[in-house]
């Protein structure tokens, strides 16, 4: 059992991902470098798709699809209230609006149901894009959701930087997150909490070759060279940003990514221990929601709480197991009750969003925990409540 502060979320840092970085640092590319092509095509790989472009963060990420997508002033996106601010955000940097879906209570994931309300209230809009965002590390029914995009006329870009590794059965096909087969493009995040670390970093996949050169493009000023054209001569047609990841950071990622399937068994074996755990504390303490074909790797460890059953708010919550050295999180706060969208998008009743607010917890889940770890977060909790 860890002795220390155990947070809801951590990095898994070993002494080959110290020494990688090492290498990167005495070789001859910081940046721009052979790394970062490497880096890119073991992704590839893991994701299943034909393209991967990395860039400085899941932010950056959503940013450069939002611009291959030439989505941008009049366009209207589709974003589920349950995420993290960038996922929204990254319409308002492309002067693009925003219609907030709710979510279903029990999953915070974006559903067919909640999809098709949200289509509904943006009618008239020229909707462009759905952003699904397989939250905790449960994916999204994207087949659903990609049929009602369609109609639309919308692309869907998927954010997943919660569900590397995560998988979803529809029928017979089993789709990998990341491999692009019902999007345009996934972005991913490579945040110490995720699900492989590269200090700051993301990476967006997709199987069309024009939006991939686009990503590029957007990724390193909008600059381009034309093979055969003299030697110092780049081009510009549009302004594009510096997202760039460096070799460093790529160099971390590759020996992070070698990894993955360790990372996804001990996260595996972790959410299984805690299934058990928790067991006897339902109903007032719940998992969240599996959809129905779901096969998580859990970013999240994430528990819905009846606050008004057990007597105490969640802030008391919160200390009690903070008193008892366990780390918790609350993912998210309703993005659309935020003040900017507030004021901008006016008032919204989100349902689903507000019963998952009021309930969820996030747990401590990372790889480095042991076994008595989960019990001792599981006891706290049982104590806190009591
Ligand atoms: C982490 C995260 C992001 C942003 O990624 P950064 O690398 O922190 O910029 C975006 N969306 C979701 C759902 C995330 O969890």
């Amino acid at each position: 059992m860890t002795e220390g502060f155990l947070p809801y979320g951590r990095q898994t840092i070993e002494d080959d991902d110290i020494a990688a970085v090492a290498a990167a640092l005495r070789g001859d590319y910081l940046t721009t470098g052979p790394t970062v092509e490497a880096f890119e095509t073991a992704f590839r790989a893991v994701a299943g798709a034909d393209h991967a472009v990395a860039c400085s963060n899941g932010t950056a990420a959503l940013h450069m699809a939002m611009l291959a997508a030439r989505i941008g002033p009049g366009d209207t996106c589709i974003v589920p209230s349950i995420t993290f601010l960038a996922t929204a955000n990254c319409a308002a940097y492309v002067g693009a609006d925003v219609v907030f879906a709710d979510v279903d209570p029990d999953s915070g994931l974006m559903t067919a149901e909640t999809l098709a309300r949200a289509l509904g209230r943006a009618k008239g809009r020229r909707v462009r894009a759905v952003l699904p965002v397989h939250l905790r590390g449960d994916a999204c029914d994207m087949p659903a959701l990609a049929a009602l995009a369609g109609e639309a006329g919308a692309i869907l870009i998927e954010d997943a930087p919660h569900a590397l590794g995560s998988s979803f059965r529809h029928g017979n096909d089993l789709d990998q997150v990341g491999d692009c087969v019902h999007s345009a493009m996934s972005t991913f995040s490579f945040h110490p909490v995720k699900t492989i670390a590269t200090g700051e970093g993301g990476m967006v996949t997709t199987n069309d070759p024009v939006l991939a050169e686009r990503l590029r493009r957007a990724r390193s000023h909008g600059m381009t060279r034309t093979p055969g054209a003299d030697p110092w001569l780049y081009e510009m047609a549009e302004p594009g940003f510096n997202y760039r990841l460096p070799d460093i950071n790529c160099a971390l990622g590759l020996s992070q990514l070698a990894k993955l399937p360790r990372f996804m068994a001990r996260r595996r074996a972790l959410a299984a221990l805690y299934e058990t755990a928790l067991a006897p504390l339902a109903p007032m303490v719940r998992l969240a929601a599996r959809p129905e074909g779901s096969d998580p790797v859990l970013h999240l460890l994430t528990v819905l709480i009846d606050f008004e059953a057990a007597g105490k708010t969640r802030r008391q919550v919160v200390e009690a197991l903070a008193a008892k050295g366990v780390g918790s999180q609350v993912h998210y706060i309703p993005v659309h009750s935020q003040p900017y969208w507030q004021a901008r998008n006016g008032p919204l009743d989100l349902p689903g969003a507000q019963v998952w607010y009021d309930r969820c917890l996030s747990l401590p889940l990372y790889p480095a925990m042991d076994d008595g770890d989960v019990a001792r977060v599981v006891d706290a909790l049982a104590e806190a409540l009591n």
